[in-house]
């Protein structure tokens, strides 16, 4: 993109030439990310990045604005896990860039490919740390919290300096990369014509990683040896988008699957191998565990202990592109270090025509719990109470989701969290967004605008009211892009649940509690999105139903019995518990 016919140049060596185009750091930057099929830009404009940001967007890139970097953020490493590309945002410096952080490690932390591009302020100055506007070392603040770090100098780096946080979003294991672009870059100005050559597209930006074949036997040798094995599929086996494989293993090997809450839909929840509904039995009693795209931390017992059915030992076999995983946390028998697609598809070719299917009294074990579960759970959530409990309240919103499996489901709070995840059944790959591996509340709008942008699909975001009030402000942001998006507030006027009282008996309400029967369904209406009440789970299915179809800008207030949570949802066990009582 060259500059308009008024910034040109005589070349100085030679007063006779012709003058010269010329293009700046701004459109080198956003001819570099077209150039790299970046399509999407999440944002939250600012001193040094708004004109930045209306060129972009005037260049044809869509560009979300946003109330808060945080969840422009969340919304951009989102996007990185649906697209398996680098999900981009943009933030002004020091505060904006503070803000943005959260996100940039959370994406770290989950192992998906983002790239937050920060405004900066002069280098000169920064360093000498004389005091300038919104003075920030951000580089050296990033670097510790992301998978990479840079910074942009000169407009001639620009198409390289791109081209490596790209390459290191998505290679590997993905992750977050920091990309620091001080103000007086964006405005640096070189020749057009050297500008263009200076830009670089990343070509095999996630190179396949094909296992050993040695690997492979081994890991083979480890499954036909087992009598109860099982296999755990996780996000990032979502992440992978290598789903044909995936059914492909878990059919031609017979062998049941537990899904983490990400790789929910990999394969429906209702298919005969899943084990879901069985987690405690199979995590306890399975001899050899396939782990695929997930990591054996604290969601997973660290692999180890009571709920792994010790002083027995289990086999792990591990499917992970990161070779640091293996013996994280407890010894992997037979590491498979490679894609999930290619390690698959090697697996599957050893497998041959002859393969035998796991023994019939593990399956059918399995299979009777899972039945049996299942059966016991239905009959609680056919009630109609109200105030809803978050059976009944579930019970409408599975329903919803089962008659439009291409919807996106987001999901966020602490029994909101727990509940739904177990009650909500997926069968498609990739449509629930959830706090991911560090729990992570306030991910929901950000989450919600992301899957309806990046997929064009209807998205219910099944909200607690503790979790929705760190992100609220982005229904405006819903609003204003007209988006498809359903929220649903759980609201039990509190954290965990609303009956916490002051033990002083003075004025202020426990810390735990929130004002009463807030109108969230109001908020919506201000912006001029629909704002619905819901009483009884009738009520809020047929709300639900009406927003997923209409695809307008909804939230619905669901009315849920303040006494029906628990502390802390499933993980109350990782509270300390104090010892000493004080008079
Ligand atoms: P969950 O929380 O669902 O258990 P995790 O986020 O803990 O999942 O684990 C995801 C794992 O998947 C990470 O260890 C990551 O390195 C790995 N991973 C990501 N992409 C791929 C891929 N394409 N192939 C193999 N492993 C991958
Ligand atoms: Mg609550």
């Amino acid at each position: 993109m060259a500059l308009s016919e008024t910034a040109t140049t005589p070349d100085a060596t030679n007063e006779n030439a012709e003058p010269r185009e010329l293009t700046d750091g701004f459109h080198l930057l956003i001819d570099a990310l077209k150039l790299n099929e970046i399509e999407t830009i999440y944002a939250v404009p600012g001193i040094p990045i708004s004109d930045l940001l209306r060129m972009t967007q005037a260049a044809g890139l869509r560009v979300l604005s946003f109330r808060h970097e945080q969840h422009a953020g969340f919304a951009a490493s989102v996007a990185g896990f649906l697209t398996k590309k680098p999900g981009i945002c943009m933030t002004v410096s020091a505060p904006g860039f503070l803000n943005g952080l959260t996100a940039l490690a959370n994406a770290t932390t989950n192992c998906w490919p983002m790239i937050m591009i920060s405004g900066s302020s002069e280098r000169e100055v920064v360093d000498l740390m004389q005091g300038d506007y919104e003075e920030m070392d951000q580089l050296a603040i990033a670097k510790p919290l992301c998978k990479a770090a840079y910074r942009i100098l000169h407009a001639e780096d620009i198409g390289i300096g791109l081209a490596r946080a790209i390459r290191a979003a998505v290679s590997g294991r993905p992750g977050g990369v920091y990309l620091d672009v001080p103000g007086a870059l964006l405005g640096q100005v070189m020749d057009e014509a050297e500008g263009a050559a200076s830009l670089v597209k990343v070509i095999d930006p996630a190179p396949a990683h094909i296992p050993a074949p040695e690997a492979v036997t081994r890991a083979l040798d480890v499954i036909k040896g087992a009598k109860k094995p099982l296999i755990v599929l996780g996000k990032g086996a979502a992440y992978a988008q290598a789903d044909d494989l995936v059914r492909q293993f878990v059919e031609t090997s017979g062998i049941p699957y537990l899904p983490m809450s990400m790789a929910k839909g990999l394969l429906p929840d209702t298919h005969e191998l899943s084990a879901g509904p069985a987690r405690s039995l199979v995590l306890k009693e399975s001899d050899v565990v396939i782990m695929i795209g997930a990591r054996l931390n604290w969601l997973l017992s660290h692999g180890k202990g009571k709920q792994w059915g010790a002083p027995h030992s289990t086999k792990f076999v591990q499917i992970d592109i990161e070779p640091k995983e293996m013996d994280s946390n407890v010894e992997i028998a037979a590491p498979l270090v490679g894609d999930v697609g290619s390690v698959l598809s090697a697996l599957l070719a050893g497998m041959g025509k002859n393969w035998k299917k796991p023994p019939e009294d593990w399956t059918g074990a399995v299979k009777a719990k899972k039945d049996a579960n299942v059966q016991r759970m239905a009959a609680n959530l056919q009630n109609n109470a109200s105030p809803m409990n978050y059976q009944g309240a579930l019970g409408a919103l599975k329903r919803v989701i089962g008659e439009r499996p291409d919807a996106m489901l987001v999901n966020e709070g602490a029994n909101t969290l727990d509940f739904a995840r177990s009650i909500i059944d997926m069968s498609k790959p990739r449509k629930r967004i959830d706090v991911g591996t560090w729990g992570v509340m306030g991910i929901g709008m950000g989450s919600a605008i992301a899957a309806a942008v990046e997929t064009g699909n209807p998205v219910l975001a099944v909200e607690g009211d503790s979790a929705f009030g760190f992100c609220g402000m982005e229904i405006e942001t819903i609003c204003r892009y007209q988006l498809p998006i359903c929220v649903v507030v759980f609201n039990n006027n509190g954290i965990y649940k609303g009956t916490d009282k002051n033990p002083t008996g003075s004025g202020d309400p426990s810390p735990m509690v929130f004002v009463e029967d807030a109108r969230y369904d109001l908020m919506m209406q201000a912006f001029g999105g629909q704002g619905v009440r819901a009483s009884n789970p009738d009520e809020l299915y047929r709300a639900v139903s009406e927003a997923m179809d209409a695809g307008k800008p909804t939230l619905i207030n669901a009315v849920i019995d303040p006494d029906a949570g628990k502390e802390s949802g499933n993980i109350g066990n990782l509270n300390p518990q104090s010892v000493v009582k004080k008079k």
